[in-house]
């Protein structure tokens, strides 16, 4: 174990055992274009390797919990013997008190019966890849003939639902499926019968302007697409479907520590790691100055704990422009993710996030919700009962509609014009 002070009890390492290498060829996927970092190479994790990567991530944990994630390019190339071969390792070097656990992000497409039997054995959290209904997600998820995935998915899918494997789809937001976001949120509730979903949004930078390619969301699109979500959710789902956005939003709000890095004040504790071994600050940041070291020569939590990787997650809040510093809505939003921060503040500063605009307008929309779920929590009441406050406010707000003018105050109480609140 490390005697270095910095060294954090726990971290988050994504492990790509196969690199870059993928059976598909989603048209925004930023991992495709980095299999240019190690030509030559056959992009497969040996078995030396695994063992290495496990024991040494054991030992850098000080924590009790430690979570192997596995992540792609398509983790599933591996097949299933990689996978055993794993679960053997960890039980080999995990120590007494320890949990272990497992998870894997996957397109969903090479998923079968004997898959879903190990997940299911080993517990394994299984994060798919779907990105709405089939006339969304067929528009960039595609294979390298070009042809459409969604039924191989659904497929996929069917599978682990059958066999009572708990599902987390993970949607990107895009050109072409941002303007609908019901019709995404409805699907994967009503349809695909999934509970929790993580919602990430694309913007693939173009060049060193702050132009973005046209597959990828506009901050107003990724505004909106929270904002109808969030209606929905806060009048039928609260406690029922769990949306990543929403939870970390609530966290911020009750001033919890969050999950996830983006909305964090600081990052640099999810790391990524390749399948050679060598590890990178993030799997955003998967590039030669970037590069921190290879566990088979240097331990994992001295790669963690060092000064290069230490100022990589400060400086997301040391760089924060100061419009972000100034802004209302900082301590839910903390500048947002430092790959998307490309933009120029209004006052010509660099460094704004590129989906400011989306940002602002949803924690400022969600902001008068949020602290009525702070104060359900504070109450150790349930912050499900917010949809019955709704419910009885719209009931109220129809019984006196014949007496409110477009531009009178909205009579639930938001401070927000009827015409832009209930009355839209
Ligand atoms: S760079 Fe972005 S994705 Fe990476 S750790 Fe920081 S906030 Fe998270
Ligand atoms: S909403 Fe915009 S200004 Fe406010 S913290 Fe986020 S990125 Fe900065």
């Amino acid at each position: 174990m490390s005697t270095n002070p910095a060294a954090p009890p726990a971290f988050h390492l994504l492990a790509k055992p196969t690199g870059a290498i993928c059976n598909l060829d989603c048209a925004y996927c930023f991992y495709l274009p980095k299999e240019k970092l190690y030509p030559g190479s056959r992009f497969r994790m040996t078995d030396e390797m695994l063992e290495t990567y496990i024991r040494r991530l054991i030992e850098a944990h000080r924590f009790p919990e430690v979570t192997i994630a596995w992540q792609g390019g398509e983790p599933m190339l591996m097949g299933l013997d990689f996978f055993r071969r794993s679960i053997e390792i960890q039980q080999n070097y995990r120590r007494p008190d320890m949990t272990i656990l497992n998870t894997i992000q996957t397109n969903g497409t090479l998923i079968n019966d004997e898959w879903v039997a190990f997940f299911r054995e080993h517990n394994f959290l299984v994060g798919i890849s779907i990105d709405g209904p089939r006339e969304r997600h067929d528009v960039f998820r595609r294979d390298k003939k070009g042809l459409p995935t969604f039924d191989r998915v659904i497929q996929g899918l069917d599978c682990l639902k059958e066999h009572g494997v708990e599902v987390n789809a993970l949607v990107t937001i895009h050109k072409a499926n941002a303007d609908n976001p019901l019709d995404v949120y409805r699907f994967l509730r009503d349809e695909l019968g999934i509970k929790y979903i993580q919602l990430i949004p694309i913007v693939e930078r173009r060049n060193e302007m702050d132009a973005v390619s046209d597959f990828s969301v506009t901050a107003g699109q990724y505004g909106r697409f929270l904002i109808t979500i969030f209606e929905e959710w806060v009048r039928s789902d609260v406690g029922e479907i769990f949306v990543n956005m929403f939870d970390v939003a609530l966290a911020n709000w009750s001033g919890e520590p969050v999950s996830l890095c983006v909305f964090s004040p600081t990052c640099g504790m999810t790391l990524a790691m390749e399948h050679n071994g060598d590890m990178y600050a993030c799997d955003h940041f998967v590039s030669p100055d970037h590069f921190l070291g290879n566990i088979s020569e240097v331990p994992m939590i001295e790669m963690v704990a060092s000064p290069k990787q230490l100022k990589f997650g400060r400086d997301k809040l040391d760089l924060l422009p100061r419009f972000c510093r100034k802004c209302k809505v900082r301590f839910a939003c903390h500048g947002g993710c430092p790959k998307d921060r490309f933009i120029k503040t209004p006052d010509g500063e660099a460094g704004l996030n590129f989906l400011c605009a989306g940002y602002k307008a949803f924690f400022k929309h969600i902001d008068r919700s949020m602290r009525i779920m702070t104060g359900l929590l504070r109450e150790n009441r349930a912050p499900a009962e917010i949809m019955q406050m709704v419910a009885n406010e719209q009931g109220q707000t129809k019984t006196s509609l014949g007496n409110v003018g477009r531009n009178d105050p909205c009579p639930c109480g938001s401070g927000k014009k009827y015409k832009q609140c209930h009355g839209r």
